[in-house]
C-alpha cells in the first residue's frame, strides 16, 4: 500500500530540503518522490542531506507543472499550515489515513507540499480532494518542509502497517475513480461548452474555473459518472454548431 503514495514537492527552493525529504521517505518505507520545478536539483547539498537515501533522489521524477506530476493520481491531498482559507475538507494526517482506507480500492494518491516561503498557491490548493494540516502551536504553525514530509510519511506508515491488508475488492473498471488527467479533460470540455453556449463571456472568468475544479475535486468522479457528463456536454456542443 505504501507504494501507492507519491510525495510531490512544488517549487522547492532549498536543495537540502529535497535531500532531507528523500531520507524522511526512505526511513518510512516510501519511495515515490516527485519534484515540480525545483530551484536547484540535482545538487550536492541534496545528496548530502539524503544520507543513504540517494536512491530515492536518483529515481525522483522532475516535472514542470503540478498538473503533470499528479496526472496519474486518483486522489490529490494538499498539505498546509494555514487553515482558514482552504477550499475543501481539512483533516489531520491520522484522519487522512482513515479517509484513504475508506476508498473502495487501492488508488494512487499524491501528497502535495508547497514552496518553503509561501506554501501552496491557490491553484494548487484548488486541485486537492482533501487538505491535511499537522496540528501545531497555533502561534507558530509552519514546520520545515522536510519535517512536514517526515510526519506525514510516519502517519502513513503507522496507519497502513497497523491495518491488516484486506483482500482487494473487485470493482468494475467503470466504477473506478478517474485520474487527475481525465478530470482536466472533463474541465476543459465544460469550459468549451460554457463558452460556446455564451455562459462564459469572451474574457475568461477565473473564479468559475477555480470553483469547477473544486467541485469536481470534491466529487471523486468515477468513469461512468464522467462518461455521462461528457456525453451530455457533447450533445450540448452539437446543438451549438
Ligand atoms: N508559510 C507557508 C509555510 C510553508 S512551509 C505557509 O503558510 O503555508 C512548506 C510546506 O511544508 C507547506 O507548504 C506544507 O506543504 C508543509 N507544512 C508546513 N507546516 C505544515 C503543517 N502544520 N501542516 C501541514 N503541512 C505543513
Amino acid at each position: 500500500m505504501l507504494e501507492n503514495f507519491k510525495f510531490v514537492l512544488s517549487h522547492t527552493t532549498h536543495p537540502g530540503n529535497i535531500g532531507a525529504s528523500a531520507r524522511a521517505l526512505k526511513v518510512m518505507g516510501l519511495s515515490q518522490l516527485a519534484l515540480v520545478n525545483p530551484s536547484n536539483f540535482p545538487s550536492a547539498q541534496a545528496t548530502e542531506r539524503a544520507s543513504r537515501a540517494d536512491d530515492i533522489l536518483a529515481s525522483a521524477q522532475v516535472f514542470v507543472t503540478v498538473e503533470e506530476a499528479v496526472a496519474d493520481c486518483r486522489l490529490v491531498v494538499g498539505t498546509s499550515a494555514r487553515t482558514r482559507t482552504l477550499p475543501s475538507q481539512l483533516v489531520t494526517p491520522r484522519e487522512l489515513v482513515e479517509l484513504i482506507l475508506q476508498q473502495p480500492a487501492r488508488v494512487p494518491v499524491a501528497i502535495l507540499f508547497g514552496t518553503e516561503n509561501s506554501g501552496l498557491t491557490n491553484d494548487e490548493l484548488h486541485m486537492c480532494n482533501y487538505h491535511v494540516c499537522i496540528p501545531t502551536n497555533p502561534e507558530y504553525s509552519s514546520l520545515n518542509l522536510a519535517s512536514a514530509v517526515q510526519l506525514i510519511a510516519y502517519e502513513l506508515r503507522l496507519g497502513f502497517a497497523q491495518t491488516p491488508e484486506l483482500p482487494e475488492q473487485r470493482i468494475l473498471d467503470n466504477e473506478q475513480p478517474i485520474s487527475r488527467e481525465q478530470l482536466s479533460g472533463l474541465l476543459e470540455h465544460f469550459d468549451e461548452a460554457m463558452r460556446k453556449t455564451g455562459y462564459l463571456k469572451q474574457n475568461h472568468e477565473k473564479q468559475i474555473d477555480i470553483r469547477m475544479n473544486r467541485l469536481f475535486s470534491k466529487a471523486n468522479l468515477t468513469h461512468s459518472e464522467m462518461n455521462i457528463l461528457r456525453g451530455f456536454l457533447r450533445s450540448v456542443l452539437y446543438r451549438c454548431q
